[in-house]
């Protein structure tokens, strides 16, 4: 039976992020041929209409009101319930990021909706939508069949294949009732600067206990610039003071999936693992032989990281020259 799916649409520095199209692609696979929706906040939102039609939203809905310039969870989490219920989706689609998390679950609460959450895969099975999910810090996979009622859902960025599939989409404004904003955005402070945002990278390279100090993120930061790639980090590199939280990865930090991970001078423990264990390919470098990260590894490299580092970085650059 043909769906209506509804995607939101995220943005980021002025620019759509990916898992926006990771949604589309995914709602139009469990439409059933019915209609792909997607969902763009804010007063800049027509500017992206094009590029969501390229990816196949069937219908555009913009709702440009200025309390959705910048993100507060009581204005997002109105606005969408809002729209959920003005187009009556079948499925809603969102990425498992930092808004998505903070949304999805209290908009499945009001609505009265279950909600799959961080899922990895999406599937129809004889007119059913299976999602798989993580569970118990990635080392199961969880199938939650969906066979009625409404379907809400966020995805794990970087999981999913994004496809164009170019469309004209109607275009709808829709103006949602937004009060009581209990949070005022007076200044938005970035910890990092610029560069490749982690959570979407396709190319990582992690500094752990292993660096010994500030200074030590530096080889892999020129790597990392060198393949087009984001830092990121183990908690016991961040609690040493070596780097920022922000770019912590694992159960408490970010959980990310990209094409490589370069593991340097990170041991290995299970909390890590939880955030980057389904990367695809997975490099660690550690002196130690013993060292769990190299359980989890496609390629391990026993070697001191301030050897290494720099001699992957000049092969890379005459590689990609
Ligand atoms: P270590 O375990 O100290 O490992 C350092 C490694 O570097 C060693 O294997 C050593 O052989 C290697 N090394 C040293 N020098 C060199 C060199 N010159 N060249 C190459 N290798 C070298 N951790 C996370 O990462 N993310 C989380 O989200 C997270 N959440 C947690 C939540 C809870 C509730 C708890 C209890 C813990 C959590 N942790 C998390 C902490 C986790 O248990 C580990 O303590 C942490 O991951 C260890 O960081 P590390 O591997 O950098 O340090």
């Amino acid at each position: 039976m043909s769906k209506k799916v509804l995607v939101f649409a995220e943005t980021k520095d002025g620019k759509l992020r990916n898992i926006s199209f990771e949604a589309i692609t995914v709602g139009q696979g469990l439409s059933e041929g019915g209609e792909v929706i997607v969902s763009l906040f804010g007063p800049e939102a027509s500017q992206y209409v094009q590029e969501v039609s390229e990816y196949g939203a069937n219908k555009v809905y913009l709702l440009e009101d200025e309390s959705l310039s910048t993100f507060t969870t009581d204005a997002y989490t109105q606005a969408l319930c809002q729209l959920i219920e003005e187009v009556q989706a079948d499925v809603i689609l969102m990425g498992h990021t930092a808004i998505g998390k903070d949304v999805a679950p209290r908009a499945a609460a009001r609505l009265g909706l279950g909600l799959a959450s961080d899922c990895t895969g999406a599937e129809l099975e004889n007119g059913n939508i299976i999602f798989t999910r993580p569970i118990y810090a990635g080392k199961a996979f969880q199938k939650k069949v969906f066979n009625k009622g409404k379907v809400f859902a966020t995805l794990r960025p970087n999981n999913f294949d994004i496809q164009k599939n170019p469309n004209e989409s109607e275009v709808v404004s829709f103006q949602p009732v937004i009060k009581d904003i209990r949070t005022i955005v007076k200044e938005i402070v970035r910890k990092t600067a610029g560069g490749v945002d982690l959570s979407e990278a396709k190319v990582i390279i992690s500094g752990g206990r292993g660096v010994k100090n500030k200074d030590g993120f530096k080889p892999l930061q020129e790597l990392a610039e060198v393949l087009g790639g984001a830092v990121g980090a183990s908690r016991g590199a961040c609690d040493a003071d070596y780097c920022d939280y922000s770019l912590q990865i694992g159960q408490t930090g970010k959980v990310v999936t990209p094409d490589l991970y370069i593991a340097c001078g990170i041991s290995g423990a299970i909390q890590h693992l939880a955030g980057m264990s389904n990367s695809k390919v997975i490099v660690a470098i550690n002196k130690d032989p013993e060292a769990p990260i190299f359980q989890v590894a496609d390629y391990g490299i026993v070697g001191d990281l301030f050897e290494v580092v720099p001699l992957l970085t000049e092969e890379f650059k005459k590689a990609l020259v």
